[in-house]
């Protein structure tokens, strides 16, 4: 398996566990572009936000509760965050099993893009 993310769920590469529900964990990013920089993923290998099936509700419900989980434990609920998903490669997609970045801790620049 060489999906970087499977290999962390599956507990072979190590990371700084924020959360975890019975099919979502959240990890900090190893490369930190914020204080509080955090991926919400989900467990089954899914390539990208297009691939989430819209009738798995309890998928769904699990990741909108990791959301506000993450928000709330790293103090962000409160000051503030931005949540991505880059989808494909021209978007910045560099490992290819959908995550959620929830980025915040300091003021963000106003850019999109
Ligand atoms: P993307 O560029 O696909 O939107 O985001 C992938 C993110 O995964 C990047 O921010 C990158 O720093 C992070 N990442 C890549 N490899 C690892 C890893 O082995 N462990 C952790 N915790 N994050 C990783």
């Amino acid at each position: 398996m060489d999906c970087v993310f499977c290999r962390i769920i599956q507990g072979e590469l190590p990371a700084k566990k924020i959360y975890e529900s019975e099919r979502v964990i959240a990890f900090e990013d190893i490369q930190k572009a914020a204080p509080v920089h955090v991926l919400i993923v989900p467990k089954q290998h899914i390539e990208s936000i297009l691939q989430l099936p819209d009738d798995d509700t309890q998928l769904l419900a699990e990741l909108q509760k990791a959301i506000r989980e993450v928000a709330a434990l790293t103090g962000v609920a409160e000051s503030g965050f931005r949540l991505v998903s880059n989808k494909g490669k021209a978007a910045g997609q560099t490992v290819f099993h959908l995550h959620f970045h929830i980025l915040g801790g300091r003021d963000l620049e106003l850019t999109l893009a």
